[in-house]
């Protein structure tokens, strides 16, 4: 068995250091644990990143795997598949939207929401409309059209020019935002919940705001659910939570809980902008991806995974909130949806993480201030509790 510090040697020989890693190699993972090379268990509150949200090696998601595995992998889409007509079917009555496209990503299935947007206004609406507008720290992902709607300096670096045609506002200005909007604009695309900005959910009032300013101008009202979707809030989707009616949604994450794949979903009048040859891709809607998807969807519903989140998340919120009460100059601001948790420490949260990670709890640190939770959605309570008494200890 190799040691840590062999496995990171073999890392930095071989894979290009983009990454800041955690300290740990993790070997193995069931439930909502994760062991490291010295069989070390760690209480997983991150799911890889918001991915796991059914935990690690669930059984169920095995056995699909397994049968499907010795039923059908690949074929492409060039053929019809019943794994992924189910899946869509399923996906589909949980929203509002009538069609389906599946890629493999977040930043692949806002690459399609960008463009079928584009599209939709060019071919649909017959209008040259083609501007996307976003929010000042959103993010939408690394490729270059998620990329020039993040526009965030960082990111960007080293990687101009991106592609145009990109407009930012400040989240919760709704002035600013009728002011941008211009013949031009095809769309608004927003994220109910802002992740990777430090886990900060929009206003209600000022996502109605938008959407109401999107019809009203007749333009698209579209929604990046890839962190926020399949129950991380409490609703199924994010937006269900305040009523709104997106023309489109993206999707990843947890779809597949782990086996890479993306997908928007979408109006019928949307849709109709992505006629034959408009897009495509060949790994989209596998049969391994879509048979696992669609199983998770099952269990989501099935297990009441939202009103898990719901009541989970108010739990935890209330506890570090008693928390912060006890120790008012340690914690700034508890901000949370469901079971998707920022802890803003309002100093550099680096030394409370790593705390952490040895009192064995997976955080993440964003924005260096703030703690992110992205627990499984299948949490038991204890362990949520366990977790507040050790940064109790910590801070
Ligand atoms: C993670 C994330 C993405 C990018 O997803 P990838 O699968 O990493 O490309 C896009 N949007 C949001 C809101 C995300 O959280």
């Amino acid at each position: 068995m190799n040691t840590f510090e062999q496995i990171k040697e073999q890392n930095e020989q071989n894979i290009c250091q983009t990454y800041a890693r955690y300290p740990l190699a993790i070997i193995r993972g069931q439930g909502c644990s994760l062991f490291d090379q010295n069989n070390k268990e760690y209480i997983d509150l991150l799911s890889g990143i918001g991915v796991c949200a059914l935990g690690h090696c669930h059984e169920e998601l095995c056995k699909v795997i397994e049968d499907q595995s010795k039923k059908l992998w690949h074929v492409s889409n060039l053929f019809y598949q019943e794994e992924q007509n189910e899946l869509a079917q399923l996906l589909l009555s949980t929203t509002h939207h009538e069609k389906a496209f599946f890629c493999n990503s977040g930043a692949e299935a806002n690459e399609a929401l960008i463009k079928i947007a584009r599209r939709y206004m060019r071919d649909i609406k017959k209008r040259d409309a083609y501007e996307i507008i976003t929010l000042e720290d959103c993010f939408h992902g690394r490729t270059y059209g998620a990329l020039a709607a993040t526009k965030r300096e960082n990111l960007t670096h080293g990687f101009l020019p991106l592609p145009e045609g990109f407009i930012q506002v400040k989240a919760g200005d709704l002035e600013e935002l009728n002011d941008k909007i211009n013949e031009k604009t095809a769309a608004v695309l927003v994220e109910v919940v802002q992740g990777e900005g430090g886990v900060i959910p929009l206003r209600p009032d000022y996502l109605k705001g938008v959407a109401l300013l999107c019809r009203k101008n007749d333009i698209l009202f579209l929604c990046d659910e890839v962190q926020t979707g399949m129950c991380r809030t409490g609703t199924f989707w994010a937006f269900q939570q305040y009523n709104l009616k997106p023309d489109g949604i993206s999707v990843a994450k947890t779809l597949a809980n782990g086996i890479p794949m993306g997908a928007i979903l979408v109006t019928n009048e949307l849709s109709n902008a992505f006629t034959f040859g408009a897009h495509a891709t060949t790994f989209g809607g596998g049969a391994i991806a879509s048979a696992v998807a669609k199983k998770v969807v099952e269990i989501c519903l099935r297990d009441k995974l939202t009103n898990r989140a719901t009541n989970l998340g108010n739990h935890l919120k209330k506890s570090l909130e008693n928390l912060k009460s006890s120790k008012p100059n340690k914690i700034k601001e508890i901000r949370s949806l469901g079971l998707m948790v920022g802890i803003d420490l309002g100093y550099d949260a680096t030394e409370v993480w790593k705390k952490l990670l040895e009192k064995g709890f997976i955080t993440n640190l964003c924005h260096k201030t703030v703690l992110r939770l992205l627990p499984p959605l299948i949490i038991k309570r204890d362990d949520l509790d366990n977790f507040v008494q050790a940064l109790n200890d910590c801070l």
